[in-house]
């Protein structure tokens, strides 16, 4: 079934019919402005799509046509609101873009096809007629790779894969299931969970996002210590080409040289058309418990979850706040009436035990039987004690757990006050991660203070260790700062650069799990090398001989 794009948001996050959740919140929004050093928040709205113009479609009567004939008249849209959806993606960057109204890169039309002999049949068609096309499964990436940019072609074309929905099976005893590529996150869940299964690939934009798009962005879930990544859970894949259909190895192991689906993982739309996927399932967990502890440091914070993975202790989820970041919540919370007793409570144990500014808070969480879980959770808490943290019981994993959906709409709310957010994102190995966590916050910053709205009024820098492995972490940072209205985009470019010169200057990578897309091309051939980039342009010109597909991400030109 087609996802009524007409009731989301096409400038922002969710339904249109969502309310600003916050809204009645004036203390939190007074505090944030102290914060920020703003006299007082601004009222800055997005342009509504009535006021604008949107360039006229560049289809010949004769393309539009042969697309009808091929899907339907209903599953080839040229209207404002398809088109303005469909012309970016949610990073911070397109919602600067979209809220003002910049739709001089649209699609020329939205296609919604079946299946893969109608992807394969369009690719055929834009290929010949030199159109270019751009895969679009919930459009939530955050690194600019949905722009609906021609690069050179005469049009562009957004493939909307959220009509090719279906589960096509489950395979209990085999432990797969294979589902078309545009089914939403939440549809997936569903169908798994009604045969007990599970595939725990939980990203926070869950609601919105595709099975297509977290394997073309070789995306993480919150979950990753217990469920992997697209890279772990994905085993085979058919990617429609201009070439032809691509499929690849279904065996669970296999030394035929290369795994060829490791190319599809992380392709962005670049190579083809993911049609449908065979990912890894699990048996849904009979039990879950979320619970935090607070370290007296981010230091010895990180040394607990090192210490849970090295010692592979099943946890589902380890996210450790850093001191900034821990204060911002804590202000959040009592300001927006999160607060209950439990939080009375850690304030009272916090202050006994002499913790200061500079104590964060872990949220673990553990899935799988009760025996398992409680083994776990005792390990764990063992480890914390051993390294002087107070145990927060399960309240904050709770809230974590109920809210963790909900947050990305905060970034409208803030937009819509004159406040700017964004995330980056990054790998290191844990030998790395202190510097890194260091320097990326120095640089970050810094650049807040360079490009402010003025003196006093630069910003706030908040980190965390948002995902864990054996050998490194992922580390995430968000800046919150007034937003310069007289120059936006170069001063979101300035301070998204400055995290970016900072994290590969220090041995990260430039994404963990957000991509590449435009937003960070400047940066890939310092990650891959020259020779990587030729892999790459080759592996293209096999697929897409004539760089239709999602022209212009990816891969540098
Ligand atoms: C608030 C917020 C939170 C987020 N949290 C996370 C997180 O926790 N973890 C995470 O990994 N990511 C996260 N993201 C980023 C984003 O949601 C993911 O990258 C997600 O996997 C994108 O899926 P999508 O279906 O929306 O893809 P889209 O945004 O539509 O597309 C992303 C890329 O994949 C390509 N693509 C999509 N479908 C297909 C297909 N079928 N075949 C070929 N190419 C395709 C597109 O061309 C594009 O290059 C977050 C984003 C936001 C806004």
């Amino acid at each position: 079934m087609i996802r009524d794009r007409s009731k989301l948001r096409w400038n922002g996050w969710g339904w249109i019919a969502q309310r600003d959740r916050l809204a009645a919140h004036d203390a939190f929004w007074t505090w944030l402005a102290q914060e920020l050093g703003m006299p007082g928040l601004l009222a800055t709205p997005p342009r509504p799509l009535e006021e604008l113009v949107l360039p006229a479609s560049r289809l010949t009567a004769g393309e539009r046509a042969v697309l009808i004939a091929l899907l339907g008249a209903d599953r080839v849209r040229e209207g404002a609101h398809e088109r303005a959806f469909h012309a970016r993606g949610r990073s911070y960057r397109d919602l600067l873009g979209l809220r003002a109204g910049d739709l001089d890169l649209v699609p020329d039309a939205v296609l919604y096809p079946r299946g893969q002999g109608e992807v394969l049949a369009v690719l055929m068609l834009a290929n010949e007629a030199g159109i270019a096309v751009v895969p679009f499964g919930g459009g939530t990436g955050v690194a600019g790779a949905t722009l609906a940019d021609p690069c050179g072609f005469k049009s562009v074309l957004a493939l909307d894969l959220t009509g090719m929905d279906r589960v096509i099976e489950i395979d209990t005893v085999g432990g797969t299931a294979t589902l078309q590529a545009g089914i939403s996150g939440m549809a997936l869940e569903q169908a798994l969970k009604a045969r007990g299964a599970t595939l725990g690939h939980y990203p926070q934009s869950f609601e919105f996002s595709t099975l297509g798009g977290w394997i073309a962005h070789r995306g993480a879930g919150q979950m990753l210590p217990r469920y992997g990544t697209a890279e772990n859970w994905l085993l085979s894949a058919r990617l429609a080409t201009p070439r032809g259909l691509f499929s690849t190895e279904a065996v669970p192991a296999s030394a035929t040289g290369p795994r060829l689906s490791q190319l599809i993982v992380g392709s962005e739309g670049a190579f083809g058309v993911i049609t449908d996927a065979t990912v890894r399932i699990r048996s849904a967990p009979a039990f879950a418990d979320y619970r935090g502890y607070l370290f007296r440091d981010f230091a010895s914070g990180a040394a607990a979850i090192r210490t849970v993975m090295q010692n592979e202790i099943p946890a589902a989820m380890l996210v450790l706040s850093d001191a900034q970041e821990t204060r911002f919540c804590r202000a959040f919370n009592a300001l927006s009436d999160r607060q209950g007793w439990s939080d009375r409570l850690a304030d009272a144990r916090r202050e006994f035990n002499g913790f200061d500014d500079a104590a964060c808070a872990l949220v673990t969480g553990f899935e799988g039987t009760r025996t398992e879980i409680r083994e776990s959770v005792g390990r764990v808490a063992a480890i914390a004690r051993r390294l002087g943290a107070i145990p927060l019981g399960r309240s904050p994993g709770e809230r974590w757990r109920a809210g963790r959906f909900r947050t990305p709409g905060l970034r409208d709310s803030m937009l819509d006050r004159g406040v700017g957010i964004d995330t980056f994102e990054t790998a290191a190995s844990w030998s790395r991660l202190d510097a890194l966590h260091a320097s990326v916050c120095q640089a970050l910053t810094a650049a807040l203070r360079a490009n402010a709205l003025k003196p006093d009024a630069d910003g706030i820098v908040l980190a965390r260790i948002a995902h864990a492995y054996r050998d490194g972490a992922s580390l995430e940072f968000s800046v919150i700062f007034p937003r310069r209205l007289d120059g936006e985009i170069e001063q979101w470019q300035a301070i998204k650069t400055a995290a970016c010169d900072a994290i590969v200057a220090h041995g990260g990578t430039i994404s963990h799990h957000h991509g590449i897309g435009t937003e960070h091309l400047r940066w890939m051939e310092m990650e891959k090398g020259a020779l990587g980039l030729e892999v790459l342009r080759a592996i293209k010109q096999v697929f897409d001989p004539k760089g239709i597909l999602n022209p212009g991400k990816l891969i540098p030109r």
